[in-house]
């Protein structure tokens, strides 16, 4: 590597998926990236940082994985200013005060902290040049959930520019729009990326494919007149889901519940950042609200769909149908996104029981591939464009994935003449 330009510091996030928080210094000025926590049943931190060390903060998106110690950033005096998308603060709330009830005494802030985070939050757009302590940064598209965004750092007096991705997205999504390669290969020559690597040693099956095959299951059960429940995130899955039933069995009674309702409704206003904002209000209309267990109760009875977090089913109104479908057996539990090891969503995925006491379901359970993450595939070939475009010369950090996607990416990576590293929490990258 060629000596100073930047650093990086590697705060968490390597050779794991969680806690991702890098800090970026060039010209002196320190950007941190990210600010996440690893969730287990005792959240993990990133490395210490001081508040008063940073410059300013880029928030790629709301996941806790990246956002979740943001606020303990606004605890003292002084506090760096923070930038993201609008819609990013929005759901920032809801998914740290859902995560402030499940694993408040372990988080080292309190409510007051996250108000002061969002408020000290600035709103920027796609595309928008921001000029700060002298570095240009501009926020993409990342395809990855409603709002995401990849952040572009470029220092003229250093002549360096640096993209770190987030969690991205190049294939088009019912929900978002893809990564636009065009847009990011015209920013080329980039002299380094810091790249999500979840995928780094799995492709995914065809996305199409996934939709049918999940949507066939689903119309099946429903007209035996079972239950179908679809665990998912509040925030992105969800709609992703409702999107894809909409399209294909409008004629469907789908039902949401807990959380994915309030997230639902905010993205109605921010249409902006959807693929098809009409498309979405329309199917979000058709859907039906559950209020409360008096609608569960029925619902049970009547079958249908339903979507409803948690995604794993390790809280939410998820796991009340989870444990009627486990014991009646008529219907089916179909989850639809990545399951942390040791989450009953794994164990129902591995054992067929919800847990290790309990009896083997009687329902049917699948898992279905609606991941909004690039696979092996896709980044490979997002980062062979960019070192193309660039003349050869982009260097490549990976992070954000398990041990095995990082050394499967990087040996594919090396093998290409591309220079990759994938670092260890706590290394200091010169750059
Ligand atoms: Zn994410
Ligand atoms: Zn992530």
């Amino acid at each position: 590597m060629i000596m100073g330009r930047a650093k990086l510091l590697c705060l968490g996030g390597c050779r794991e998926v969680g806690r991702s928080a890098y800090l970026l210094n060039i010209e002196n000025k320190s950007f941190l990236l990210d600010y996440g926590v690893l969730l287990n049943d005792v959240p993990l931190f990133p490395l210490h940082i001081s508040p008063n060390s940073i410059d300013a903060v880029l928030l790629t998106h709301p996941h806790l994985d990246h956002s979740g110690l943001l606020p303990l950033l606004f605890s003292s005096r002084i506090s760096p200013p923070a930038y993201t998308t609008k819609l990013n603060v929005e759901i920032l709330e809801y998914l740290i005060l859902d995560m402030m009830k499940l694993s408040g005494n372990f988080l080292p802030y309190e409510v007051e902290e996250l108000y002061k985070a969002i408020n000290g939050s600035s709103p920027l757009h796609y595309k928008e040049e921001l000029e700060l302590e002298g570095i240009t940064v501009k926020a993409l598209n990342a395809g990855h959930v409603p709002g995401s965004c990849m952040f572009l750092l470029e220092s003229k007096e250093e002549k360096i520019k640096i993209l770190y991705t987030g969690d991205f997205n190049t294939i088009e999504t019912r929900l978002v729009n893809p990564v636009d390669m065009n847009e990011m290969l015209s920013e080329c020559p980039i002299d380094l990326v810091v790249m999500e690597s979840t995928y780094g040693d799995r492709q995914h099956e065809d996305r199409r494919l996934t939709e049918k095959n999940f949507v066939e299951s689903v119309a099946n059960h429903v007209e035996d007149g079972g239950l179908v429940l679809i665990p998912a995130f509040a925030y992105g899955r969800a709609q992703e889901i409702l999107h894809v039933l909409y399209k294909y069995l409008n004629g469907l009674e789908i039902y949401v519940d807990g959380m994915a309702k309030q997230v639902s409704l905010e993205l109605l206003n921010f249409k902006e950042f959807l693929r098809d904002g009409e498309f979405y209000e329309k199917a979000l209309k058709r859907a039906k609200f559950v209020r409360g267990p008096k609608d569960r109760k029925k619902i049970l009875k009547t079958g249908g769909v339903v979507i409803s977090p948690s995604g794993m089913l390790k809280g939410g109104p998820s796991t009340l149908y989870a444990r009627y479908l486990a014991e009646r057996g008529n219907g089916a539990i179909f989850l639809v996104s990545y399951q942390i090891p040791n989450t009953p969503g794994d164990y129902l995925l591995k054992y067929g029981k919800l847990d290790p006491g309990s009896e083997k379901v009687k329902c049917d359970v699948r898992w279905f591939d609606f991941s909004s993450h690039a696979g092996k595939n896709e980044l490979l070939d997002f980062i062979t464009k960019i070192v193309d475009f660039s003349g050869g010369r982009t260097k490549v950090v990976l992070v954000h994935g398990e041990e095995r996607a990082i050394v499967t990416l990087e040996e594919e990576l090396r093998s290409r003449g591309i220079e990759a590293m994938g670092p260890k929490n706590g290394d200091l990258l010169i750059i």
